[in-house]
């Protein structure tokens, strides 16, 4: 495995498309890593710049140490998986995957070797003997994954390789993409636009938007601290409230004054208030030095191992989840004393 150091990475495409803008981010030999981030934020490019696929107007690019930033697609030791799976359909899936062996003069029998090897490892069965065009989606993608791996490149590259699959084979492909890197301890840089896919897979994700790096950290820390409004979102959060004023440890708010840590008002400036819907508590008990809200239940979804309320506070909408551990369900109309914990809430820049 390889790390990754990005420097200052600069593309454009004519005249006015600022594809990237400046992409700093080094990336730890062996991590699961993530490029997260809405349609035309620069996902695809910056993996296009890692494979030498395109060359960046300004910036360097080191890999495993060394500088590759002028070195071409075929000499650098990184390897691609595509959205769609740029297999060869007249071709059978074993010369599918020795195809790249025989480019680099592999002989045939260990050419052969190779193949039935990775066919093992990725539990491929009796795939391998199949032609291209008798296979269906999810079998597609794991022979692209297996032909991407068979040639040990030191880095993987993953363009939403599973954003065509429905739901559950999606799922199934993610846990098992997981366990095939942590085997091999190959760097993988993996690119979705689906927050739930990024947190669930990697070990660090960078969210960029416009060409640029928002943030960068753990699913837990981007989630749970998002560094701004914009990152917030894109998480999937929707409880989002303007703050109208703070002081040591309280802030205004649309839903009403809330208590925080005072410690989240280290940089205190205009901005919003973050709560997570799982810090909510529905008529419980309320500690000492929590906030109480009153609200009424607008909306009730049943998702079995839990349950969202969209509460109305103060004419303002907010979300709540409550997990289903046999507790008294609330009912549309019901009135509601909501309680959160100050340590809970999160200040977030604009
Ligand atoms: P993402 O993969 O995150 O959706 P891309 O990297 O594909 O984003 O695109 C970033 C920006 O660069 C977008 O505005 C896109 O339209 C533009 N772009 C990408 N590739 C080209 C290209 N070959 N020619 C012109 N514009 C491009
Ligand atoms: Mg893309």
């Amino acid at each position: 495995a390889s790390s990754i150091e990005m420097q200052g990475l600069h593309k454009r495409f004519g005249r006015d498309t600022v594809a990237l803008d400046g992409v700093d981010l080094n990336i730890r030999a062996g991590e699961f890593f993530t490029l997260l981030g809405p349609s035309g934020c620069g996902k695809t490019t910056l993996l296009r710049i890692l494979a030498g696929l395109e060359e960046p107007e300004a910036g360097s690019l080191v890999v495993g140490g060394k500088n590759i930033t002028e070195v071409p697609p075929h000499q650098r030791s990184v390897n691609t998986v595509f959205q769609s799976y740029a297999l060869f359909p007249h071709l059978s899936v074993r010369e599918n995957l020795a195809f790249g062996l025989k480019m680099r003069g592999m002989k045939t029998a260990e050419r052969q070797a190779k193949v039935d090897e990775i066919a093992e490892f990725i539990k491929l069965g009796d795939l391998v003997d199949r032609h291209v065009d008798q296979l269906s989606g999810g079998q597609r993608q794991r022979i692209a994954l297996a032909r991407a791996l068979i040639c040990e490149p030191d880095v993987l590259l993953l363009d939403e390789p599973l954003s065509a699959l429905d739901a559950g084979l999606r799922s199934q492909l993610q846990v098992e993409l997981l366990r095939v890197q942590k085997r091999l301890g190959m760097t993988f840089v993996f690119v979705t636009h689906d927050q739930q896919e990024a947190m669930v897979m990697s070990d660090r994700i960078a969210v960029l938007n416009g060409g640029t790096i928002q943030q960068v950290g753990t699913p837990d820390e981007v989630y749970e601290h998002p560094v701004n409004a914009f990152v917030a979102h894109f998480m999937g959060h929707d409880n989002l409230f303007a703050i109208s004023a703070a002081e040591d440890d309280w802030v205004d708010t649309e839903l009403g004054r809330l208590r925080l840590d005072p410690a989240e008002q280290r940089d205190a400036q205009d901005g919003w208030l973050l709560i997570r819907p799982e810090t909510l508590e529905l008529d419980g008990e309320i500690p000492e030095g929590y906030n109480r809200l009153q609200g009424t239940v607008a909306e009730r979804l049943y998702r079995g191992s839990r349950i969202e309320y969209r509460l109305t506070v103060n004419g303002r909408s907010l979300m709540a989840v409550a997990s289903n551990l046999g507790q008294r369900m609330h009912n549309i109309g019901d009135r509601v004393t909501i309680s959160v914990c100050p340590e809970d809430l999160v200040r977030v820049a604009a």
